[in-house]
């Protein structure tokens, strides 16, 4: 009678364990396949700019409503923001999804340039993979959830205008959001697979004004005084200074508005400047200097200067606790293989690019080992996020192997079946992980107490770098 208890017993508990496997999360997304490439292809078709991401928001709305989330939306004061979210109690783990897309970047899936509209806009990005890719996740997780009774609370953030001066995320971080969250799960497309931790740069953006006085160019010079000047004496200024701060620190400009026409004096000039440095305290010095630049150049030309931050954000903090348990599943579901159509895809869109030293296309079918202490040169608002609450994120090839981010090749890859199997890898990896903390929700202790030690110990408050100044919901109009 014992023993036959003891082996009832038992067999219940390899039920329970075998029914919570994540592995079940693999099938599900593998079967739901086309439904999430359906998602991607029609967000990729919209390619809607920053903050106007209207038709794609309620679409991905719609489909976590039918999942059964509850939906908050208009978050932070940004109509296209939203937080869906399924279960209740700790812990509570968020998911980031993307969505918006790139100016004059309008492109077919083709491997050679076709723009579906001149100057249109284009997934360059591949956010409508990023968006649809984190839907998938969500959507797995729940269901996995659902029918093995797992407690806890799974969300996933609607995160608009990620590009240029957007910075969607520093506002919703700013409003709290994120307060309640132990864990934030993310990805991004990219040429190679990889869930190595490595930081980003930290990133101000500013538009310097200049004012003058119009005259007469030739009849009146005296009486006018150029901000055309003021602009070129900063900038002058600013490549002088270029010398004289750390190798890391990236420094761009364009000039947006210069005069009318030569033979008026300017009265008006406008240029923006972008400063990017690995961390915040360096960054902050560097854009000190730059105020200062802007203030000396209307001194010696007469003019005088204002400027707004159009956004700002921090590095990104990398989290090796959750990177590890990432890599551990990136591993797990493996990268993509491609058929015969999309190899010649790739050699074909390949020949584009101008570089000799590219990665072989095999290189898609691999995962990169876990390596430390990456930093890419450039930035993103995942960066705030990631000081709030431990975060961990990967790349998949969504790219044929050298096919740079912000082109119309990327374009091409995300509205096709390459950029589409990426999206599943990342979709699984980033299921399993999150299915993992649920399942083991200790791990949020070191991996929290790895954040705090990165943020230089327990007196960190956050302060947005973009100050106090509402989203730019109208940098895209
Ligand atoms: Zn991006």
């Amino acid at each position: 009678m014992k023993s036959f208890l003891i082996l009832i017993a038992f067999s219940f508990c390899f039920f329970l364990v075998n029914a919570q496997d994540p592995a079940v999360i693999i099938k599900k997304l593998d079967d739901d396949k086309a439904r999430f490439t359906e998602i991607a292809a029609t967000i990729w078709k919209w390619a809607e700019p920053g903050y106007l991401e209207n038709k794609t928001t309620a679409l991905l709305q719609e489909n976590l409503k039918k999942e059964g989330f509850t939906i908050e939306t208009g978050i932070a004061g940004i109509p296209t923001a939203f937080v869906a979210s399924y279960g209740s109690g700790k812990p509570v783990i968020g998911i980031l999804a993307e969505m918006d897309a790139l100016p004059g970047l309008s492109q077919q899936p083709t491997p050679d340039r076709n723009a579906v509209e001149e100057n249109g806009y284009g997934h360059g990005c591949g956010h409508n993979l990023f968006g649809a890719g984190s839907l998938a996740a969500a959507v797995a997780v729940k269901n996995w959830m659902e029918s093995n009774k797992i407690k806890g609370t799974i969300k996933l953030y609607g995160t608009p205008a990620e590009e240029g001066a957007g910075g969607g995320k520093t506002y919703l971080v700013r409003a709290g959001v994120f307060n309640e969250v132990d864990a934030v799960l993310h990805w991004h497309p990219g040429d190679n697979n990889s869930a190595s931790p490595s930081s980003t740069l930290a990133y101000k953006v500013a538009n310097f004004r200049f004012k003058g006085i119009a005259a007469h160019a030739a009849a009146a010079p005296e009486k006018g005084r150029s901000a055309l000047d003021g602009v070129e004496a900063m900038n002058f200024m600013v490549n002088l200074m270029r010398e004289h701060v750390s190798q890391e620190t990236r420094i761009h400009y364009v000039i947006k508005k210069g005069g009318v026409t030569s033979n008026i004096v300017p009265d008006f000039a406008e240029v923006e400047f972008t400063i990017r440095h690995p961390s915040v305290a360096g960054l902050n010095d560097i854009w000190d200097r730059l105020v200062k630049t802007s203030e000396a150049a209307a001194m010696g030309t007469g003019t005088t200067v204002s400027h707004e931050v159009m956004t700002g954000l921090y590095n990104t903090l990398p989290n090796e606790t959750l990177a590890k348990l990432m890599q551990k599943n990136l591993e797990k579901v493996g990268g993509i293989q491609y058929t015969n159509e999309e190899t010649l895809f790739a050699e074909q869109i390949r020949k584009t690019v101008a570089s000799t030293s590219l990665p072989s296309i095999a290189s898609a079918g691999e995962v990169k080992p876990y390596a430390l202490n990456g930093l890419t040169s450039a930035s993103t608002d995942v960066g705030d996020v990631s000081w709030v609450v431990p975060t961990a994120g990967l790349s998949t090839a969504t790219w044929v192997p050298g096919i740079p981010a912000h082109s119309w090749q990327a374009v091409a890859c995300d509205g096709m079946s390459i950029g589409f199997k990426g999206m599943m890898v990342a979709a699984k990896t980033i299921a399993l992980t999150a299915a993992d903390i649920f399942l083991k929700p200790q791990i949020i202790e070191p991996a929290t107490v790895e954040l705090k030690k990165a943020r230089g110990g327990d007196g960190f408050v956050y302060k947005s770098l973009a100050g106090d100044r509402k989203p730019p919901l109208d940098y895209r109009k």
